[in-house]
């Protein structure tokens, strides 16, 4: 087993970047372009408070389907679990994270889970706050709790990017609309959806939001921010469905919860040890980071993070 260290973490990294090769950048983001294929950074931050990391861990990315881990615990928070999952399904799905048809073939109301786009638009309309500025306010201060980063924003040209690019998640929504789904206005589902893909966030920052669901809801401070009941749904969520129609190859081959997004972020759980956040913007067709992915593959291999493996299958 390797030790965790920063030198392994650059090792591990360098072995990674190859895989950058078989992905692409998501080019329809502000400021991204091919220029960023090669970028690959990590943090680690263990629940005994050591924090690790290497290669472009400082840059910044929009959080993208991230974002949906955050949005599925304010519901949670706001509805309790039963009233959630009326609205959104918890089955993992083989469509891809934006399709049309899983929504209408699987369940006349439901879409199947929360992380895909439209199961993220049903839950945003499970946010509370009255209006959206307050409701993305509430979003921005959890999100500035969890990460203990005050200087947390979104980023006003990716925002507009969103709405601009929004005709397939508008689809979505007003679908859904007509099925009775969505519990609030459709255009403010889908503006709050839009907000919070716009989040700008590093590896230390996916890093932290990964430690507290690892740490079941205790921040860096020691206070709790969510109960724990809350996170073992959306831990389980992520396993099942965070890594979208790929979720069961990490089930098998990194063995702990995980959720990405195409900015090419990641941030894994591992529960009881760590959080872990890495950026690679070169992604695959189902919108994962190769390299990324790859580096999640290889640090549980390496150090001994699979959750269903037992000493004597490593
Ligand atoms: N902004 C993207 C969308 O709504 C986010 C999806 C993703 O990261 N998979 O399609």
């Amino acid at each position: 087993m390797e030790q965790l260290s920063n030198e392994y973490l650059n090792e591990a990294i360098e072995d990674c970047r190859p895989y950058a090769v078989n992905g692409n950048v998501n080019t329809s983001l502000p400021n991204f372009d091919d220029t960023l294929r090669d970028k690959l950074g990590v943090s680690i931050m263990t629940t005994d408070q050591n924090v690790y990391s290497a290669g472009n861990s400082t840059h910044c990315v929009p959080m993208q389907s991230t974002a949906k881990v955050i949005a599925l615990m304010l519901a949670l928070h706001d509805f309790g679990k039963e009233r959630v999952f009326q609205a959104v399904g918890m089955e993992p799905t083989d469509e891809m994270f934006n399709s049309i048809g899983a929504i209408e073939s699987h369940d006349k109301v439901k879409p199947f889970n929360p992380m895909v786009n439209a199961g993220a638009i049903a839950v945003c309309s499970l946010i509370k706050g009255g209006n959206n500025d307050n409701r993305f306010d509430r979003y921005l201060r959890f999100l500035k709790q969890i990460t203990n980063n005050n200087e947390l924003a979104m980023d006003e040209s990716v925002y507009q990017a969103e709405i601009a690019n929004g005709a397939r998640n508008r689809s979505l929504a007003y679908f859904m609309q007509s099925t009775g789904a969505l519990i609030f206005d459709v255009e403010a589902a889908l503006d709050l959806y839009f907000r919070i893909n716009a989040v700008m966030m590093s590896c230390d920052d996916f890093a932290r939001v990964g430690l507290l669901l690892a740490r079941d809801g205790i921040d860096s401070t020691g206070k709790r921010l969510i109960p724990p009941h809350h996170l073992r749904t959306v831990k389980a969520i992520m396993m099942t469905s965070g890594m979208y129609n790929s979720s069961g190859e990490y089930a098998v081959d990194a063995g702990f919860p995980c959720k990405s997004g195409v900015s090419g972020s990641i941030i894994g759980v591992v529960p009881g040890r760590m959080g872990i956040g890495i950026v690679g913007p070169a992604i695959d067709k189902k919108g994962n980071s190769t390299a990324g992915g790859a580096l999640i593959k290889k640090l549980s291999k390496d150090l001994k993070l699979n959750m269903f493996r037992t000493e004597s299958t490593y």
